[in-house]
């Protein structure tokens, strides 16, 4: 790794280790995910003035009102994706910075991550690239409507909160695939984790949860 994406001082690998400890302490138990985060820099997705707090614990503005969400939910929901099969295709709504798709791209075979700010995309492209992760492809769109060229997925991850679980999501995913997703409204959001099985869709409850509302057509 060059200079820049290994870090020093408060972006070096021994704060990314410290992190992995708060995540293990914390709860999150797939050894898998916690490795990846390790080796994963978090410093070079987010503004150079808010590089030296990469590695705590805690969501960052991105611009455009958005945020860079906090490790621990990066972790629990990719955690919760993971099936003991792996993960062939990943549908992810909200690329944002690109961290989460970062993480996703290291376990799964092929990442589709749609965006809605361009600028927000382009900028996630370029971090993407520098770390050499070249199995994602990005659509610039409304994640409402889901990728149906691609479909079906058997994860998909959605890191903006709509109001309920939208219809073309669900009728994306594979049969037993599972969705990760916060719904609801600022303040009474829960992060749901839906199975779709033979018989239908299985939703669990996984925690109460603050995300951005996901927002409908493009930026
Ligand atoms: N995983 C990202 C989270 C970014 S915040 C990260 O850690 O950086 C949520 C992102 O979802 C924002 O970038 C926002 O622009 C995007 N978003 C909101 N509504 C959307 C929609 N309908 N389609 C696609 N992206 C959307």
């Amino acid at each position: 790794m060059n200079s820049d994406l290994q870090g020093i001082g408060m972006t070096s690998q021994r704060a990314r280790n410290r992190l992995v400890d708060k995540l293990r302490d914390m709860g999150i138990r797939s050894e898998r995910v916690l490795e990846i985060i390790a080796g994963t820099p978090r410093h070079i997705f987010v503004d150079e003035a808010l590089a030296s707090r990469a590695y705590e614990n805690t969501a960052l503005p991105i611009g455009y009102n958005q945020t860079i969400s906090q490790p621990y939910i990066v972790a629990r929901m990719t955690e919760a994706l993971l099936t003991d099969n792996g993960l062939k295709k990943v549908l992810e709504v909200g690329t944002g910075c690109g961290y989460q798709t970062a993480i996703l791209a290291q376990l799964a075979e092929k990442v589709y991550s749609i965006e809605r700010i361009e600028a927000l995309q382009a900028r996630a492209r370029e971090s993407l690239r520098s770390l050499k992760l070249n199995n994602i492809r990005f659509r610039h769109g409304d994640g409402n409507l889901g990728w149906p060229h691609y479909a079906p997925y058997d994860g998909i991850i959605v890191t903006a909160a709509p109001a309920g679980v939208p219809g073309a999501l669900m009728d994306q995913l594979a049969d037993n695939g599972r969705m990760v997703i916060p719904v609801g409204l600022t303040g009474e959001q829960k992060l749901l984790l839906i199975t779709r099985t033979a018989q239908g869709f299985e939703e669990q409850s996984l925690d109460w949860v603050s995300f951005v509302p996901m927002v409908e057509g493009v930026g």
